[in-house]
């Protein structure tokens, strides 16, 4: 099946064709259809990436596949949130982002930096399918007080997750991130809704 990947995100391509490379399902991102970015305008996960799925559906003719996701930070009322990838400004600016978390919680201890990457998936079969699939999946964990490691993108040098075995994200290889993280999780729920309708 080809599905039309409504993320221009090189990172997100990458984690999302490793997790879906046994199905048979070949991503082709929207920029290489020529396809502009949809506006995320709503103030939920799940509706922000129906939106982009449904843009990419109707603007390319194929089904879809969306994802939206962030970093929630609890002692910031769950910012960055929906406005994970701007939050310092330009879009995807993961430096200027990092370092603008890591002040706002320069105050905040060790004890009160829980935080939590959500990811939403959708994927539509066409512009007006009435039953999309959605997945969703949560990863737990801390922010660091500096970065960590060069792998992984976004917040992921800053990210200490629960799973971790005290390494960042950015300290552990993909497979692994892939199978623990927001994403990979969602994937895998996506996955199984797959197969069992497919
Ligand atoms: P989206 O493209 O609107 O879903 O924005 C997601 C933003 O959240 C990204 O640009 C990153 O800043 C952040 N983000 C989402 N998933 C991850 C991850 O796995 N690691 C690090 N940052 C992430």
């Amino acid at each position: 099946m080809r599905l039309v990947l409504a993320s221009g995100n090189r990172g997100k391509l990458a984690e999302m064709r490793a997790i879906l490379a046994d199905t048979g399902i070949e991503l082709v991102p929207q920029a290489e259809l020529g396809i502009a970015d949809a506006p995320e305008t709503a103030s939920t996960f799940i509706e922000n990436a129906l939106a982009k799925a449904r843009h990419a559906a109707r603007a390319s003719g194929l089904p879809a596949l969306a994802d939206d996701s962030g970093l929630c930070v609890a002692a910031l009322a769950g910012a960055p949130g929906l406005h994970s990838a701007r939050y310092a400004g330009g879009h995807g600016d993961a430096q200027a982002n990092i370092a603008k978390l890591l002040d706002a919680l320069r105050e905040v201890p060790a004890d009160r930096r829980q935080a939590h990457f959500h990811c939403s998936i959708v994927l539509l079969r066409a512009a007006d399918d009435p039953a999309p699939l959605l997945a969703e999946g949560r990863w737990p964990g801390t922010i660091l007080h500096a970065p960590r490691g060069a792998q992984g993108f976004g917040y992921d040098p800053v990210f200490l997750p629960d799973d971790g075995g005290g390494r960042s994200a950015a300290e552990l290889d993909a497979a692994t991130k892939n199978r623990s993280s927001h994403r990979g999780q969602a994937l895998a729920r996506l996955h199984a809704l797959l197969v069992r309708h497919a």
